[in-house]
């Protein structure tokens, strides 16, 4: 086995704080990876605050992943020794059901292995995330990072940026749309970007008038304040998509109203409640929803081209392990600009 330094979680209203554990040694099909740096995503704290459930404490989070691959097993051939690596939200699946078989891990009918605060596929050994020296995965489940100057701002692309790529991808999102982005955090700022690239017109919903001149910087073509009715008002039946991002409890009945008719809302944000849902409003107009999780390891891979290709990266906050629990208060309080990334030189 391997000893890892980590920084991780014992309950849930412990404070983050240093933490060792063991990863499996390295397998013929694995890479180990020298972790670089690491984003900070809301589901790392829905999870370490048991807001989804019970966590498996202790919890080690994280996993928008980039780092330097330093061993390699002998049946890998993805990989050398001196290569950029990055990992995401998963670490495996079952490898030969029907989503497996299509590309779509993600969505493993006998559950994808996640990268911490889950089970390998043996259903006994922990896995622990990305806040932490190293990560041993098999090479399948790895992803090539492009040649990068800003590797730190390709970190959140591992989750925040395929977690809103893939949803836009799917609905064929592109040019004569009118697409509003719900919350401008992490997943919000890459939706924004994406769906500007894509050609769509975007407009962003956000409670934060503070966040006006940096959503048109990100490509927003407007901006509207969801607290304000007589804003939402004029919005009202204008949008062929919603992308939701957001992560704490709110009315999406009022949002839903803003869909043309037969518009949809892709729903990525998982707030701890679930939602109480108004069939009127989506019958009347011939509305959906449509959830999405992340995405598979093929079109992640692809995200990550596309944006090497497109020059996107993430707007992020470098900080020192040390910060981690005032970064998370920060992000409950929606101020954060837009993905915080831990520098794991410091821990
Ligand atoms: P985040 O950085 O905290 O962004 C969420 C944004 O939502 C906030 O910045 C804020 O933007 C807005 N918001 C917060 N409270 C709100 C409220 N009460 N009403 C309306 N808007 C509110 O979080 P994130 O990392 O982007 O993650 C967002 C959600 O997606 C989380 O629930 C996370 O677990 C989930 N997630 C899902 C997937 C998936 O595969 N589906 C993957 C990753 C994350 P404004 O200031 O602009 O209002
Ligand atoms: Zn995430
Ligand atoms: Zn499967």
């Amino acid at each position: 086995m391997i000893q890892v330094k980590g920084y991780g979680a014992v309950s849930k209203d412990s404070r983050l704080a240093p933490l060792g554990f063991e990863r499996r040694d390295v397998g013929e099909a694995d890479i180990l990876i020298d972790i670089l740096y690491c984003g900070v995503c809301h589901s790392d704290i829905h999870t370490v605050r048991s807001e989804w459930g019970e966590a498996l404490y202790p919890v080690v989070p994280g996993h928008e992943i980039v780092g330097k691959v330093v061993q390699v097993g002998s049946k890998v051939s993805k990989f050398k020794v001196g290569d950029l690596a990055g990992v995401g939200v998963f670490v495996d699946s079952c490898r030969h059901c029907d989503s497996c078989k299509k590309g779509q891990e993600q969505y493993c009918e006998e559950g994808m292995s996640p990268t911490y605060n889950g089970y390998y596929r043996d259903k006994v050994t922990k896995t622990f995330g990305g806040y932490s020296s190293t990560y041993v995965v098999d090479e399948d489940y790895a992803l090539i990072i492009p040649p990068t100057n800003q590797l730190a701002a390709i970190a959140p692309l591992l989750c925040a940026g395929i977690t809103t790529y893939s949803p836009l991808r799917y609905a064929g999102v592109g040019k004569g749309h009118k697409v509003a982005v719900l919350g401008l955090g992490g997943l919000g700022h890459m939706a924004v970007k994406f769906a500007a690239s894509f050609g769509a017109e975007v407009t962003m919903l956000s409670t934060s008038p503070s966040k006006e001149a940096d959503a048109k910087k990100l490509g927003a073509h407007h901006f509207a304040l969801s607290t304000d009715p007589e804003q939402m008002k004029q919005l009202k039946g204008k949008f062929d998509f919603i992308l939701n991002t957001v992560a704490a409890k709110h009315d999406i009945n009022r949002f839903i109203d803003l869909l043309k008719v037969e518009g949809k809302m892709l729903i990525v944000g998982i707030p701890p409640e679930d939602h109480s849902l108004s069939s009127g409003k989506l019958i009347s107009k011939r509305r959906s929803i449509i959830g999405s999780m992340i995405g598979g390891i093929a079109e992640t891979q692809e995200m990550l081209n596309y944006c090497a290709e497109h020059n996107i990266v993430s707007e992020i906050e470098l900080i020192a392990i040390k910060d981690i629990n005032e970064a998370y208060e920060r992000v409950i309080r929606s101020d954060v600009k837009y993905r915080f990334v831990i520098d794991m030189k410091t821990l």
